[in-house]
């Protein structure tokens, strides 16, 4: 077997899960799992978050699908809402709740026939400009949907652009156009990502949507996930499965980018771009091996990368190599690459086995 594995840490991701609850005391979470949990697999991670979480939130109906045939109850937040007339019908046969992000979706959910009404979650634009109604557009549906026979109950959601960013002036300004609506007998209010979670209280309302935090990478840039109190969910870990002497002069990899400055030993490493290891990772870029840090050498190939191992010759064929985990953070690597967590998490490409802890 091709020794490459996606280790995931279920006791982790239930620590961040009561960790986001705790910074939110006395509010329910809706646990983002979305994109495959972020890459860690939907399914695993929402059977490992049972009996602690108290609803989920997925980008489409597919996702939901996969929630609901692990939990037949629970809550489940189409985050999106529907993208076609046909879906209303499977939407509420799956019981989700639902966003309605525009005009043309309070129309079409007026217009659907459907088995059970559904708790409604109206979307506020509130600056970010990418989903959402505005004040007033968002009154008209309100009024539009209030008592409606395919609505349970109403309830207010929007989403922040700059949370990541505690000082930047939109926060404030989305927040007030949240509470702007305060008037609005909505059920239940819902704004924060795990930035705001994290950084803006003011936004936790009555349910908070914790996604990044809940796989222990930080949604910050200058803020470390352990200095947040999260823990690293996913180690993705390979194997040394060639080491060769290179002498000076002569190169490593496409392009023979990196030349040996010195005589140098360098060791081949069973992932590459293809498993969703970033092929623009700098040369620099760090593995953990033995617990040490040791830089890639030129260009990372499809299957493959290449290490030197010069300053480490204790390593030998077969030892294990963590591309990010617990001693390299995915942040870290992500920064170095000109990305977010996020992106590497949700790029480990479905050949990479995951194997749950
Ligand atoms: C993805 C998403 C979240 C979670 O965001 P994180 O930054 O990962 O915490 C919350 N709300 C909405 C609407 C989202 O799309």
């Amino acid at each position: 077997m091709r020794p490459l594995v996606a280790t995931i840490d279920l006791a982790a991701l239930r620590h961040n899960y009561l960790h986001a609850k705790a910074c939110a005391a006395g509010r329910k979470a809706f646990a983002v799992v979305k994109a495959n949990a972020y890459g860690h697999g939907a399914a695993q991670v929402v059977a490992a978050l049972s009996g602690v979480a108290d609803g989920f939130a997925v980008a489409c109906l597919e996702e939901a699908e996969i929630v609901r045939s692990v939990h037949p109850s629970i809550r489940i937040l189409l985050l999106e809402g529907c993208f076609e007339a046909e879906e209303y019908q499977q939407a509420s046969v799956l019981n989700l709740d639902l966003v309605v992000q525009g005009e043309a979706q309070c129309a079409a959910l007026r217009h659907a026939v459907v088995p059970n009404p559904f708790s409604v979650w109206l979307k506020l634009d509130s600056g970010m400009h990418r989903l959402g109604m505005s004040a007033s557009g968002l009154r008209d549906c309100f009024t539009l949907l209030h008592h409606h026979p395919n609505v349970a109950e109403l309830n207010l959601i929007s989403h922040f652009a700059c949370a990541d960013e505690p000082d930047h002036p939109l926060n404030a300004q989305q927040l007030a156009a949240f509470v702007g609506l305060e008037d609005l007998p909505f059920v239940a209010r819902s704004l924060a990502n795990s930035a705001a979670v994290l950084s803006i209280s003011a936004a936790h309302q009555d349910w908070i949507r914790p996604g990044i935090m809940l796989y222990g990478a930080s949604p910050f840039a200058e803020r470390s996930a352990a200095a947040l109190g999260l823990q690293p969910v996913m180690s993705l870990t390979a194997a040394l499965i060639a080491i060769r002497e290179v002498p000076v002069g002569e190169s490593v990899g496409y392009g023979a980018t990196w030349v040996a400055q010195r005589p140098s030993r360098i060791g081949t490493v069973s992932c590459g771009y293809a498993d969703g290891y970033p092929r623009h990772a700098p040369s620099g870029t760090s593995v953990v091996i033995r617990g040490q840090h040791v830089p890639l050498a030129g260009r990372v190939s499809m299957d493959m990368l290449a290490v030197d191992l010069t300053d480490l010759p204790e390593a030998k064929v077969g030892d294990a190599v963590e591309l990010w985990g617990r001693h390299m953070l995915v942040d870290d690597l992500a920064q170095r690459c000109g990305t977010i967590g996020y992106e590497l998490l949700t790029k480990v490409t479905p050949r990479v086995p995951r194997q749950y802890r």
